[in-house]
C-alpha cells in the first residue's frame, strides 16, 4: 500500500477490507493467535511473495517423512489464473500459522506450508492449471492415519475456498490423487481422477506396475469418507 496514491490512503481500511473480503489479502496469524484468533494488523499480498528457493521436492516430498498422496485439483480447460491460488492460501493464512522450515518462513509464491497441529504441515503449491496438495507429519512414527479426519477437513476447506472464489460448480476443476506410490511428487504425472474410483476398484498405473492404484489406496486418505460410502454401497 505505501507506494500507492495518496488517495489510496485515505480510503485505506475500507480498501484493506474489500481486499480481505476477496481474500486477495489475508490476516497473519503466528502460532498463539492461531490458538486465540486474535490477528496481528499486518498483511500479506501472495502474489507480492518471492519464489522458493529449488529444488521444491524438498518442501512438496520431504523423504522419510509419513505423509499423504498428493491431492491435485486440475483445471478444466487447462486454465488457472494465479489469483485462484491465492484464494486458498489466503484462506489457509487465517485457519493457521504459516510454518517455518529450513530457517525461513515459507509463504512464497505459488508455494505455502502451514503448521496445522503439533505434528503435521500441509503443503499447498501451484503449477499450470493444477493446484497440489499433501499434508505430511514430522514425526517418523506417527501413523499417518490417526488424522484421517484432519485430512477430510482439510480437503473440503481447500475445495470450498476454489469453489466459493469461482462461483461455479466443483464441475471447473477435478480432484485428482498422485499415484501413492510415486516417491517424488512430479508435475502433472500420474494423476488419477477420484470420481473413477466410484466404479472401478483399481486402476493400471505405469509408475506401479505391474501392480496398480487400488481405490483404496487412492481414496483413504483424502476421501476416506467417501471411500466408506462407495464400501458400503457395494456390499
Ligand atoms: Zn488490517
Ligand atoms: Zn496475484
Ligand atoms: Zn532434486
Ligand atoms: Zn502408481
Amino acid at each position: 500500500m505505501k507506494n500507492s496514491h495518496p488517495y489510496i490512503h485515505e480510503y485505506q481500511s475500507a480498501v484493506t477490507n474489500y481486499m480481505e473480503y476477496l481474500n486477495v489479502i489475508a490476516k497473519h496469524l503466528t502460532s498463539e493467535e492461531g490458538i486465540t484468533g486474535i490477528p496481528l494488523d499486518f498483511h500479506i499480498v501472495p502474489c507480492l511473495l518471492s519464489k522458493a528457493p529449488p529444488p521444491l521436492h524438498i518442501y512438496t516430498s520431504p523423504p522419510d517423512k509419513p505423509q499423504t498422496p498428493v491431492l491435485a485439483f486440475v483445471f478444466c480447460g487447462k486454465f488457472l489464473p494465479p489469483s485462484f491460488f491465492h484464494r486458498p492460501v489466503a484462506v489457509c493464512i487465517r485457519a493457521w500459522p504459516i510454518c517455518q522450515e529450513r530457517g525461513q518462513c515459507c509463504l512464497f509464491n505459488g508455494l505455502a506450508i502451514f503448521t496445522v497441529n503439533d505434528t503435521y504441515t500441509l503443503r499447498i503449491c501451484y503449477m499450470d492449471y493444477i493446484i497440489y496438495a499433501r499434508i505430511v507429519c514430522c514425526s517418523e512414527n506417527e501413523k499417518v492415519y490417526n488424522f484421517i479426519w484432519l485430512f477430510q477437513e482439510v480437503r473440503r476447506k481447500l475445495k470450498k475456498s476454489l469453489k466459493d472464489f469461482v462461483h461455479l460448480s466443483s464441475s471447473v476443476f477435478e480432484e485428482c490423487i498422485q499415484c501413492p506410490g510415486m516417491k517424488v511428487s512430479l508435475h502433472n504425472e500420474w494423476l488419477f481422477i477420484v470420481k473413477q474410483f466410484k466404479y472401478k476398484n483399481a486402476i493400471a498405473c505405469p509408475v506401479c506396475n505391474p501392480n496398480s492404484v487400488t481405490r483404496s489406496n487412492a481414496m483413504k486418505h483424502w476421501f476416506k469418507e467417501r471411500l466408506d460410502r462407495i464400501e458400503t454401497d457395494d456390499e
